[in-house]
């Protein structure tokens, strides 16, 4: 087994991640409701296949709270179960997500331009790949936090509204002009040309009846745009360090397989991705058949620890100069020339 996963073996209640001090405090906080119960927990049948019976790799996550990441050993979907219960989870977002996750309470201006630029990254994908046009298309993005993306949507000619729960992104991106509601997206009724997913699907409890509704509210040739978080881009998100991909508040930790098999049991076919981490789904039939993917998963998981030591040193200069560069007050100002330059 992977010595990195070795260490998340024991609930030793120790973080794996630098926090500040008011990160630490909700840390504390959370791992005090999850201890005394206050954040109850439940076991789970797998989502992709039904069955029950896992294999529990990390009783941890990168925090130190109690996480057990298992793996179905019947089709290798990877999965927090036992997990917080849907109660537990609603209110871990309303108290403890943000400021623990971000060291913020909210968004922020920087989340704003860095969505504005993700925009015409995917608006560029539609065009380009596809060739499809887009104008006077409706769009949506679910979970949009402040509305960025659908800014450069917006700029192009498109309606848009943005779904959200959190009232400060929706208070910010109503003050730049953009429609955002905090009504429940499974009411809604009209039916759209684009739906936009980004970083949403692996926090859902029930990604099945997500994607259900998905589907209905989008035209019978309508696009769905996903972004996600993939076992297979831990080198690049994580500098190899596979442990610090676990927290609690990803539910699942997909693969390209398990994401298609989710895809195909939803009703979708992925028609294009980049290494699936972006990805554009249309429409099709369902189809419960899935791939097995056990064998790769644990293969997968098994090959980050000898790639990592190269990796870290990379990831430690890359954050220590993010850091410096903060602290001289020029991030934002930079990071807004390279997100310019990298959508270009
Ligand atoms: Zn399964």
């Amino acid at each position: 087994m992977n010595k990195m996963i070795e260490n998340l073996k024991i609930n030793d209640g120790k973080s794996i991640v630098h926090l500040n001090k008011a990160q630490n405090k909700f840390r504390i906080e959370l791992n005090h409701k999850i201890k005394t119960n206050e954040y109850a927990f439940e076991g789970v049948s797998c989502a992709i296949c039904g069955e029950n019976s896992f294999n529990r790799i990390a009783s941890k996550d990168r925090y130190g709270f109690y996480s057990p990441v298992s793996i179905c050993e019947n089709c290798g979907l990877v999965q927090l179960n036992p997990r917080m219960n849907s109660e537990s989870y609603s209110k871990f977002y309303q108290y403890e997500y943000y400021p623990l996750y971000f060291g913020k309470s909210t968004f922020t201006e920087e989340t704003f331009i860095w969505q504005y630029f993700r925009g015409k990254k995917i608006f560029d994908i539609i065009s380009n790949r596809l060739g499809r046009s887009l104008k006077s298309s409706f769009v949506l993005d679910v979970g949009c936090g402040p509305g960025g993306i659908l800014k450069y949507f917006k700029e192009k000619g498109n309606s848009v509204l943005g779904f959200e729960l959190d009232k400060k992104s929706i208070e910010f991106g109503n003050s730049r002009g953009i429609d955002i509601t905090d009504e429940s997206f499974g009411k809604f009724e009209k039916t759209a040309d684009l739906i936009i997913c980004c970083h949403v699907l692996e926090h859902l409890l029930d990604p099945v009846s997500y994607l259900n509704e998905i589907r209905e509210k989008l035209k019978k040739d309508g696009l769905f745009y996903v972004e996600i978080p993939l076992l297979e881009n831990i080198n690049r998100e994580y500098f190899g360090e596979i442990a610090k991909c676990f927290q609690n508040a990803h539910v699942y930790y997909f693969t390209k397989v398990s994401l298609e098999n989710l895809a195909r049991k939803s009703g979708f076919r992925i028609v294009w991705g980049e290494n699936l981490a972006y990805s554009l789904w249309f429409k099709c039939d369902k189809d419960e058949q899935y791939v097995n993917d056990f064998k790769n998963v644990n293969f997968l998981i098994d090959s980050y620890s000898g790639k990592a030591r190269i990796l870290l040193s990379r990831g430690k200069v890359i954050n220590s100069l993010s850091l410096f560069l903060r602290k001289i007050g020029v991030e934002l100002f930079l990071k807004r020339i390279y997100f310019w330059i990298k959508t270009r």
